[in-house]
């Protein structure tokens, strides 16, 4: 693995989130894949995008989840019991972590969760 690569530096970092939920099963394995490919061209396109796709392909893989097994990932670092997602913030810039959405609390960067 390259990290010098934004592209298979993002799908690694989405990919030990997924596995540290358990969601690591072979349907998430191949949204990522699919939200690596189509982001691909993406960055192809728009060189600059390249510091911010980490956090893109986490919310298409977010997306994709939440019409085929629901939310993801959960939150479990807040008080709020009624179940919850995380969301990337910034939803288009550097550094991506996951937020709380309901308490604002920031949890963990993305690919450490
Ligand atoms: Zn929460």
């Amino acid at each position: 693995m390259t990290m010098d690569d934004p592209l298979m530096s993002a799908r690694a970092r989405v990919l030990h989130d997924l596995h540290a939920s358990g969601n690591d099963d072979p349907r998430a394995v191949s949204i990522l894949e699919d939200a690596v490919s189509e982001r691909r061209w993406w960055v192809s396109e728009w060189p600059e995008g390249a510091a911010y796709v980490a956090g893109q392909i986490a919310q298409d893989v977010q997306d994709a989840l939440l019409d085929s097994v629901g939310r993801w990932p959960l939150c479990r670092a807040c008080d709020e019991v009624e179940p919850h997602e995380l969301r990337i913030n910034p939803e288009l810039g550097p550094d991506p972590r996951w937020v709380c959405e309901r308490s604002g609390m920031a949890v963990a960067p993305l690919g450490e969760l």
